[in-house]
């Protein structure tokens, strides 16, 4: 049975390395244990994600898909891989992949091809693409000419940010002021709170002058990949785990098929309140960031299953909430005296999809309407396979032996740093957040804009604090007393230098969590000082912390985490300003240069992303599925034009 089972040490979680991208692989932890009704439920859900990829492609610009499929001729009809012109071409191809078109997942800027027309006129001559001359001459002049469709999303002020930006959501003539009061007026016209998010399924073009929406349904555009997706729907449906998720999959495939958003709010409130089953999946045009006005959903897919172990890990920090509130270092006025622990439900992914690939985050919170998340509440994951491949693919990258002081502490970290993490992340969310109250009468907003750095600096602080807890060795969450070094060797190495590889050389620091973690170091290392808690000592030239006292260490945490809570309750604006403006923003520029100095020099890749497993399935006499095998082999580039030519729906 249980082919599928690998050895976890075998797991390769890094693949190849092109541009800026590292690519990763990502394991399906548990699967071989799910039944084989989850088994076939996933793979369903899987086919109709993976439908949609040429959506995505083509809304992110309208040239993507005959770019792609001329290049991928080229690609593999290649005769010779080793000219430079060749390797630039190769790079570029794998680019066009990871961006599901010409710009740049991250930046949406328009890739620089480091390859001539010359040579690939040259190629597509030789293998005698079947092309007209105009469309060659125009798509050349998309891929080598700079200046034309130069940015995906342009949301510079001041500009027509939808006739300068690239992306496919408008149709050809349609300006930001036909857009803003096409819709302006399309919501005039219905009364009410519960607005569906208007114009997010559609392209708004010009006909005869008119403006009107061409919507993304069955039967309208993309009508043939939404009709593979409702197809691959309708078979996964007859294998859902309970009615509920039976209601949601059929909810979608209306929506799918009526185009109707109020039929996909209907479905987002089923799916918000789908709760009980291992499977759960997104599919659909969800988020916004592709559209320059907000408007317009990017077709993503993700399918995920839950993540048993973990889920069981916060649900025992969940159910001991307030024993860790009752024992915390903090005023007890400033205890909740009934503390409610959050479950935080942690997934793995089973497939990535459209925009969620191979580019993905590692955690959902959704739907994005807020009249559905004000009545209905909302759905937030996190992926652990993913944050787990992620980390794993950092061992040995050589950033450890570049920056932490010694052999004994990297084995401490090699050892115990990823339980420690996933730990560290769950009491942050589980209980950090949750605990404390304000005094009666204190302002909730007195913070201002130090508010979500204290809330931040709160949460690690409390977990931080816990983790040295021998209540947690107690709980079965913890090994042994040697683990938590792991954890703040880790919080105070990154608070004190290495998050500066992140910052620009004469910036600040800004965002809140970069802002927490500095707080947490600068002032735990100044107050821990006369008694020689920690000191940065110099080992040829380069600078490394040692901790020399952990005990003492979980003292300051415990005083900080006091005043921080203190502030919070009483709402204290002056010491809280005081305390981030003093240890929160400033950046040594010294230290700052050796530090981006040393990590350049491990040429690390700024961006990720991953392979999907190639799911199998095994049928049984009477058709129905009884097994699907997953393989973790398929290379990248295989994968790509497997995709291109499987699913193909144009
Ligand atoms: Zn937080």
């Amino acid at each position: 049975m249980a082919l599928n089972v690998i050895c976890a040490d075998a797991f390769e979680y890094n693949n190849e390395r092109f541009a800026d991208i590292q690519m990763l692989r990502y394991r399906l932890n548990g699967f071989e244990n799910l039944s084989a009704r989850q088994k076939a439920l996933i793979y369903y859900l899987s086919e109709a994600s993976l439908w949609g990829r040429d959506i995505t492609t083509d809304q992110q610009g309208r040239y993507n898909i005959p770019i792609r499929k001329l290049l991928e001729q080229v690609y593999v009809n290649l005769s010779e891989k080793e000219s430079d012109e060749a390797r630039h071409f190769i790079t570029y191809m794998k680019q066009i992949w990871f961006g599901n078109g010409i710009y740049h997942h991250y930046s949406k800027d328009k890739f620089t091809p480091e390859f001539s027309e010359k040579w690939l006129r040259a190629q597509v001559k030789k293998i005698k693409v079947e092309i007209s001359k105009k469309e060659l001459d125009t798509l050349c002049r998309v891929i080598f000419d700079p200046t034309l469709l130069a940015k995906g999303v342009n949301l510079a002020a001041d500009a027509d940010v939808v006739l300068t930006s690239a992306h496919n959501f408008y149709g050809d003539g349609v300006t930001q002021k036909d857009a803003e009061d096409f819709y302006a007026k399309m919501k005039a016209s219905r009364q009410g709170s519960d607005l569906p998010m208007f114009g997010l399924n559609s392209t708004l073009i010009k006909e005869k002058g008119q403006l009107k929406e061409d919507v993304w349904k069955m039967g309208g555009k993309y009508g043939n990949a939404i009709a593979k997706i409702v197809e691959n729907l309708k078979k996964a449906s007859e294998y859902a785990e309970n009615d509920k998720q039976k209601e949601v999959i059929l909810k979608l495939i209306k929506y799918f098929e009526t185009g109707n958003l109020d039929d996909f709010d209907a479905y987002s409130i089923a799916w918000v309140g789908s709760l009980d089953g291992m499977v759960d999946f997104i599919c659909g045009f969800i988020e916004t960031y592709g559209d320059p006005l907000s408007m317009k959903g990017t077709y993503e897919g993700i399918v995920q299953y839950k993540d048993m172990e973990a889920t069981k890990r916060t649900q025992t920090i969940s159910s001991n909430a307030q024993w860790f509130e009752d024992h915390s270092p903090v005023d007890p006025r400033f205890r909740k005296p009934q503390v409610k622990g959050i479950t935080a439900t942690v997934i793995n992914s089973a497939m990535l999809a459209g925009d969620s690939y191979p580019s993905t985050p590692i955690g959902i919170n959704l739907p994005n309407s807020d009249w559905i998340r004000a009545k209905h509440g909302s759905k937030s994951v996190t992926i652990s396979n993913i944050t787990d491949a992620y980390n794993k693919a950092a061992h040995g990258n050589g950033f450890s032996e570049e920056f932490v002081i010694d052999a004994e502490t990297r084995a401490l970290m090699e050892k115990y740093g990823d339980d420690c993490d996933y730990l560290h992340t769950d009491l942050h969310e589980c209980l950090g957040h949750a605990s404390g109250q304000l005094l009666s009468g204190t302002d909730p907003d007195a913070l201002k804009n130090y508010s979500s750095t204290n809330e931040e600096t709160r949460a690690d602080l409390f977990a931080l604090y816990y983790l040295a807890d021998p209540k947690l060795i107690e709980l079965g969450l913890l090994p042994d007393e040697e683990a938590y070094k792991a954890a703040y060797y880790s919080q105070m190495n990154n608070g004190l230098m290495t998050q500066l590889v992140r910052i620009k050389p004469g910036n600040n620091i800004e965002e809140a969590h970069m802002r927490n973690r500095a707080l947490i170091a600068n002032w735990c290392f100044e107050k821990g000082r006369k008694d020689n808690v920690m000191e940065l000592v110099k080992k040829d030239g380069k600078t490394f912390l040692r901790i020399n006292d952990y005990k003492a260490l979980r003292g300051l945490f415990a005083e900080l985490l006091a005043e921080i809570q203190r502030v919070k309750s009483e709402g204290d604006f002056e010491a809280c300003r005081n305390l981030v403006e003093t240890y929160g923003v400033k950046v040594n520029p010294e230290l700052h240069k050796e530090i981006l100095e040393r990590y350049a020099k491990l040429n690390l890749a700024p961006y990720k992303g991953f392979i999907n497993p190639v799911m199998t399935p095994v049928f049984g006499s009477d058709g129905r599925i009884t097994d699907v095998k997953v393989d973790y082999t398929e290379t990248y580039d295989h994968q790509m034009l497997r995709y291109s030519s499987q699913y193909a729906a144009q």
